[in-house]
């Protein structure tokens, strides 16, 4: 495949395998392909290999290997631990989460609600950050499971989740968090925490995509999704993807050990580009930037332009970045989370999510800080926005021409 230059500022999205991580999962495929349940060497070799990813996965969020469960993906994990809390507690009918979670929370409680479960969605203040009193107020004795994600994906703003399952905990339901964007990026010792399940996702952090793991809290009541053979024992039925697991513990094993250092390089790079970008472009605000944040994510709206435009001309730049906002059947919506945190109109449309790896250099930096400011400016000379009439639906559709 052709591979022109790309800046690619979208690592909240996904991120590159990192080239040790391909290279361990490598002979998993043709040479040592056997089955970690089969009986024979050929496959007890393999399980050996199983066994020390599980170890490196735990050392990387402090728990104990047998608190590991693989599954396909983050997606998977936060349906599992979902569902699994409901059958383990058939009698609780509530669910308490937040306005802000992805999808994979999100959907999962809409379609609850249409089963007849209730569900408390907990608002976040203009920075995203959630008020932990609501928590306390919100859950009942009704409460089945609490889903609290641990950073947001969209602004990169970090919860107190710890301290949020603590007081779950002391209520008598199950707490879940969907760490997927904060594996690899934040500390994580699950080893006294009250955290009952956790999700994390391979590819968020130099593993490939299509691996992720549950966490299951030894003790915490459980409930298998995928039930079939005795894998992962018994929590998930299915034969075990080795060659991915395997990359997943490379890739657990390098943010282990570099964490800190590569934490410290790309909130450089970060930090630059928000500060040179609200500096050069007037009317920028930074969503979230007067909260605890990763230090890899900066999302920032810029007035009267609308997010599509300026991700397309940044792609035509080889600069490959993200917005929220979603336009679908019609609408043209700013996203979920900029809704919640009640963002201006005039700036919710506008936002684009820059998410950075160790794989970034200054470069990528100059790069945006050169060619988004004039992008900016020409969308805002034909700004359909700037007159103050924002347009909305179909209107709003036709006139950017690519929805
Ligand atoms: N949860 C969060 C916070 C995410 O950012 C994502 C992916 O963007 C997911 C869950 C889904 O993970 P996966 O792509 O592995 O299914």
């Amino acid at each position: 495949m052709e591979n022109p230059k790309v800046i690619y500022l979208d690592n909240n999205a996904t991120t590159r395998v990192a080239p040790e991580a391909a290279e361990a999962m490598r002979p998993f495929f043709t040479e040592a392909y056997g089955n970690p349940s089969s009986m024979h060497f050929f496959g007890g070799g393999v399980q050996k290999h199983l066994d020390e990813a599980r170890q490196k996965v735990g050392a990387l969020i402090g728990a104990a290997p047998e608190e590991i469960v693989f599954t396909s993906c983050g997606t998977e994990s936060d349906s599992t631990a979902i569902w699994s809390a409901l059958r383990a507690y058939p009698e609780k009918k509530h669910i308490v989460t937040t306005k802000v979670e992805h999808p994979g929370v999100l959907n999962v409680c809409k379609f609850l609600e249409s089963q007849g479960w209730r569900v408390t969605y907990l608002p976040v203040d203009g920075e995203g950050r959630l008020n932990l009193e609501d928590l306390k107020l919100a859950v009942t004795p009704e409460t089945a499971i609490v889903s609290i994600m641990w950073a947001n994906n969209e602004t990169g703003v970090v919860f107190p989740v710890e301290e949020a399952a603590r007081i779950v905990h002391a209520k008598g339901a199950l707490f879940h968090t969907d760490a997927v964007q904060a594996v690899g990026k934040l500390p994580i010792n699950l080893k006294d925490a009250r955290i009952d399940m956790l999700s994390l996702s391979g590819h968020k952090f130099h593993a490939p995509k299509g691996i992720g793991v549950l966490y299951v809290r030894k003790g915490a009541r459980f409930s298998p999704f995928m039930m079939g053979g005795h894998q992962e024992r018994g929590r998930r039925a299915g034969t075990e993807n080795v060659p991915y697991i395997v990359g997943l513990g490379k890739a657990a094993e390098l943010a282990l050990n570099n964490m800190e250092k590569e934490n410290v390089y790309v909130k450089g790079l970060r930090d630059r580009l928000q500060a040179g970008l609200v500096k050069t472009i007037k009317n920028a605000r930074v969503n979230g930037g007067g909260a605890e944040r990763l230090p890899n994510t900066a999302n920032i709206s810029f007035e009267y332009v609308e997010g599509e435009s300026i991700l397309i001309m940044l792609s035509e730049k080889g600069i490959c970045a993200s917005s929220g906002s979603a336009c679908t059947s019609g609408s043209l919506e700013p996203s979920h989370v900029m809704l919640s945190m009640a963002v201006p109109q005039t700036y919710a449309h506008g936002s684009i999510r820059f998410s950075f790896s160790v794989y970034n250099t200054g470069e990528d930096v100059d790069a945006v800080l050169k060619e988004l400011p004039p992008i900016i400016e020409r969308l805002r000379a034909i700004s359909p926005f700037a007159d103050g009439k924002p347009l909305f639906g179909m209107d709003a559709c036709e006139a950017h021409k690519h929805c």
